[in-house]
C-alpha cells in the first residue's frame, strides 16, 4: 500500500508539493552554512514559518476547518510531514500544542476555550508546554502530587512542581495535569488546567541537555492563582483527558518517524558514501536488519493510519511501532558513527542532533519498557504486572506501599 493509493491524495501531494518548492527559501536555516545561531532569533523564526505553514494548510491538517484546521484525515497529515521532511525544511514548531494538545482542547475544552486558544497555537503565536511529568510520576503518572485547592469562588491555587517540560521557556500556556482530590483512587482524583505560563508564582529553570540544547525544563508552581474555567474536560476527570494526550503523543512520535528523517534510505545512503563499509558484510547485514525492521514499522503505521482515518482510535500496538522506529535509528546512528567514525559528532555533521537526542526518545512518550508491558499485556494477553494501588485512596498510598516494602 502507497500512501498515494487515492486519486484526492494524490493531488494533496502534489499541492503540498508546490507549496513547498514555491515557499522554501522563507525556512529558516537550522543548520550547515548560514544556520541561525542565536536562540531567540531561532524561536521567532520557526514561529513564523510555523504561521505560514499554517496559512497554507500544512499544520493542523486533521483539525476541523472551524478552528483552523483542513479538516482532512491523518494520511493527508502523513503526507505533509513527508513533503516537508523531502524539501529538507523544518517542520512546525509547536508539535507538541498542535500534535497533542490542541487535539486534547477540541476533545475535552468548552467551545470558550476551543475559540480562544486554538487559532493562536496552530499559528504559533501562543505555544503550549505539556505538564504532566513530576520527579516521582513519569511512567507512573497518575501518581502527580502537584495540588489544586478549589477556593470558595470557584477559583483554584496550584502548588507543586513539573520536569521535563519540553519548550516550556518559550511557552504561553501549559496544559498541566493536577491532583485535586487527594481521599480519590489516584487515576480518579485529578483534574486537567490551562496553565498561563506568565502567572505569578510560575517559574521555569531549564534542564542541559547531551546534545548542548536546552529544550526542557523543570516547572514550579508557588500557590499560582487559576481562574475557574482553567479546568479542560471536567474536574475529576483528569486522568481520561490525559489519556486523550498520551494516546495523540504516541502516534505522532510512531507515525512522525519518517518526518524526523528516521528513513533507512537516508540511512543507506550515509554508509553508501563509504566505500569500503558498503562492501562490508557485517555493516550490510546490519543495514538490512535496520531496513527491514523500519519497512514493517511503515507497514503496521500505515494500518494504523487506516483506523485513524476511519474514525477509529488506535490500539496498544500502537506503541509498538514507537519502540521500533526509535530502536532502529538508534541502531542506524551507531552504525553510522561506526562507519564515519568521529566526524558523525561533529558541528557540521547532519548525525550529531539524532545520535544523541535519540536515546531520550526512548522515554519520551512512555518508556520502552512500559509500551512492552503494555503490549504483552493488552495485545498478548499475557498475565498483568502486580499493583499495590488498586482501589486505595490516594492519601493512603505512601503509607500502604511502605508498609508493604
Ligand atoms: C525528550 C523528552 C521530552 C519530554 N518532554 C516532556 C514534556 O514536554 N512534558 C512532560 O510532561 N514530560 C516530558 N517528558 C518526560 C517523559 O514523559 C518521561 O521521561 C517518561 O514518562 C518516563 O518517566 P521518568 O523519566 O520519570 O522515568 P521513570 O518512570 O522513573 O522510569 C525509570 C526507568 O524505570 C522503568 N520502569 C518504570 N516503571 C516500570 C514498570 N512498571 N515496569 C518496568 N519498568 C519500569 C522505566 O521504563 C525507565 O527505564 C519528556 C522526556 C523526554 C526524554
Amino acid at each position: 500500500m502507497d500512501l498515494d493509493d487515492t486519486p484526492e491524495q494524490a493531488a494533496h501531494r502534489t499541492k503540498v508539493r508546490a507549496w513547498l518548492e514555491e515557499h522554501k527559501s522563507e525556512a529558516p536555516v537550522l543548520q550547515g552554512p548560514g544556520a541561525l545561531t542565536d536562540e531567540d532569533e531561532i524561536i521567532a523564526a520557526r514561529r513564523a514559518w510555523q504561521g505560514k505553514l499554517a496559512e497554507a494548510g500544512l499544520a493542523g491538517v486533521t483539525w476541523p476547518k472551524e478552528y483552523g484546521g483542513q479538516g482532512l484525515g491523518p494520511i493527508e497529515q502523513v503526507i505533509c510531514n513527508q513533503e516537508i521532511a523531502r524539501a529538507r525544511v523544518p517542520g512546525i514548531l509547536d508539535a507538541i500544542g498542535v500534535g497533542m494538545l490542541g487535539p486534547t482542547l477540541i476533545a475535552h475544552g468548552t467551545e470558550e476555550q476551543k475559540g480562544r486558544y486554538l487559532g493562536a497555537m496552530l499559528h504559533g503565536d501562543e505555544v503550549w508546554c505539556q505538564l504532566f511529568s513530576e520527579p516521582a510520576a513519569g511512567s507512573d503518572l497518575a501518581a502527580v502530587q502537584a495540588r489544586a485547592r478549589q477556593q470558595d469562588d470557584g477559583s483554584w491555587r496550584l502548588t507543586g512542581q513539573k520536569v521535563w517540560t519540553t519548550n516550556a521557556q518559550f511557552s504561553a500556556y501549559g496544559l498541566l495535569l493536577a491532583r485535586t482530590d487527594i481521599d480519590a483512587h489516584k487515576h480518579k482524583g485529578l483534574t486537567m488546567f490551562l496553565v498561563p505560563m506568565d502567572a505569578p508564582g510560575v517559574t521555569v529553570r531549564g534542564l542541559r541537555q547531551i546534545s548542548g540544547e536546552a529544550e526542557f525544563n523543570e516547572v514550579f508552581f508557588d500557590d499560582v492563582a487559576l481562574d475557574a474555567d482553567a479546568v479542560v474536560g471536567g474536574v475529576g476527570n483528569g486522568w481520561g483527558t490525559a489519556l486523550t494526550t498520551l494516546m495523540f503523543e504516541r502516534v505522532t512520535i510512531g507515525l512522525g518517524g519518517e518526518g524526523l528523517g528516521f528513513n533507512s534510505a537516508r540511512f543507506a545512503q550515509a554508509i553508501a558514501a563509504d566505500p569500503h563499509a558498503s562492501r562490508d558484510p557485517e555493516v550490510r547485514r546490519q543495514l538490512g536488519e535496520i531496513a527491514a525492521d523500519l519497512l514493517a514499522v511503515r507497514f503496521t503505521g500505515y494500518r494504523t493510519l487506516t483506523e485513524l482515518q476511519r474514525g477509529q482510535i488506535p490500539g496498544p500496538e500502537a506503541g509498538l511501532a514507537k519502540v521500533t522506529i526509535v530502536n532502529g535509528a538508534i541502531h542506524a546512528g551507531e552504525l553510522i558513527a561506526d562507519v564515519q567514525g568521529p566526524d558523525a559528532l561533529g558541528e557540521d555533521s547532519e548525525w550529531a542532533y539524532m545520535i544523541s537526542f535519540l536515546p531520550g526518545l526512548k522515554s519520551a512518550g512512555g518508556t520502552e519498557e512500559i509500551l512492552r508491558n503494555t503490549i504483552g499485556e493488552r495485545v498478548l494477553g499475557l498475565p498483568p504486572e502486580p499493583r499495590l494501588d488498586k482501589g486505595i485512596p490516594f492519601s493512603e498510598l505512601r503509607a500502604k506501599e511502605a508498609a508493604k516494602a
